[in-house]
């Protein structure tokens, strides 16, 4: 482990990417204004997508005294394109705050940092290292991946410990370049080119020849639940059918008349007013996206005109009914057999 850190910077120096808000290797770092700059619009967006941007904003707003006194909509209007708008707001209340509470300078510490508004973990931390020289372990996706693979480590926490333990006392903040840049250009999420990789011969998923198997992806969010209803109206031996709208989920088929499915169903919802009865139990179903308790409300009409089409019961087979109608249809004639629900 103690390889890794010198042959990086190694590599670094003779490879690193060049960009706007960056000083070449071994030089003196810009000011912090320009790196928290580049680290806020660098959030969840690429190095192309930025670099207009950046150079846009210093050419208008050269310091934080002129971005604390900019005019909110015309730096959301210079924003506008680049999204996740939240930043443009933290950004302008963060310039304030250095302004008013910290006499127009950054602090020089992650933890100092981390105060300020829109100011996370990882932006503290790469401001802390590239512009104070502060060992502090910068940890963005291309560092965790790197970290995760060299390390054959599945969790997160894991990656952190380690990513702390590599950074050196000595040029923290182009260690922390050099570990982003790695990720960003030689370990890539798939097919990372080991062959030219510095650290090659101390990376264990590499050994392992299980380089993309890292970082371990989380498990699925669990999927949600919703809730709703289908109308089991029925009139003369035909039950009311409706052609569901071509997009969206069932796109274009027959069900039962139904509401929006989400997590306060209402028998308002129902096709017309009539006296619904709601059985006991609710039709259960998983789609890929979210899993459903159907409630079936049945009622006993006169034949009115409805949206839809009456559909004889005895010829409710060749209706096309989707799973989760035809377990409805199901249940309402379950009912119906036993009289518990249209014959009272
Ligand atoms: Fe990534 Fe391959 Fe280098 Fe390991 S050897 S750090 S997997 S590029």
């Amino acid at each position: 482990m103690r390889v890794i850190a010198p042959e990086l910077l190694r590599w670094y120096d003779r490879h690193a990417r060049v960009l706007p808000w960056r000083s070449p290797p071994g030089v003196a770092a810009p000011d912090a204004y320009r790196i928290w700059l580049s680290e806020v619009m660098l959030q969840q967006t690429t190095v192309a997508a930025v670099k207009p941007y950046y150079e846009r904003f210093l050419a208008r707003w050269p310091t934080v005294e002129a971005l604390a006194a900019a005019d909110d909509t015309e730096l959301m209007a210079a924003w506008a394109g680049l999204g996740y708008y939240s930043r443009a707001r933290n950004l302008l209340a963060c310039a304030r705050a250095i302004v008013t509470e910290h006499g127009g300078r950054f602090p020089g510490s992650a933890a100092e940092l981390k105060t300020l508004p829109g100011v996370g973990d990882y932006t503290a931390a790469a401001i802390a290292a590239i512009a104070f020289d502060e060992p502090a372990a910068v940890v963005d996706g291309n560092v965790e991946r790197v970290v995760a693979r060299l390390f054959a480590l599945d969790t997160k926490a894991a990656v952190r410990v380690k990513a702390a333990e590599l950074t050196p006392a000595e040029r923290p903040g182009d260690h922390a370049q050099a570990m982003m840049d790695l990720g960003a250009t030689i370990c890539t999420p798939k097919k990372p080119a080991c062959a030219i990789c510095p650290v090659r011969s101390d990376c264990r998923a590499f050994e392992l020849g299980a380089q993309e198997a890292y970082p371990v992806k989380p498990a699925k969010a669990a999927r949600p639940h919703r809730r709703g209803y289908a109308f089991w109206a029925e009139a003369e031996e035909h039950v009311l059918l409706v052609t569901r709208p071509a997009k969206g989920l069932l796109g274009g088929m027959r069900g039962l008349p139904s509401g929006g499915w989400n997590d306060a169903p209402s028998l308002d919802e129902a096709p017309f007013a009539a006296d619904w009865r709601v059985l006991d139990a609710p039709v259960r179903h998983v789609f890929t996206h979210f899993s459903l308790d159907l409630s079936v409300a049945c009622a006993r009409v006169p034949r009115l005109n409805a949206a839809g089409e009456w559909w004889p019961i005895e010829r409710l087979g060749e209706a096309g009914l989707p799973t989760v109608f035809d377990k409805a249809a199901r249940l309402a004639l379950r009912e119906r057999m036993t009289e518990t629900c249209l014959a009272c």
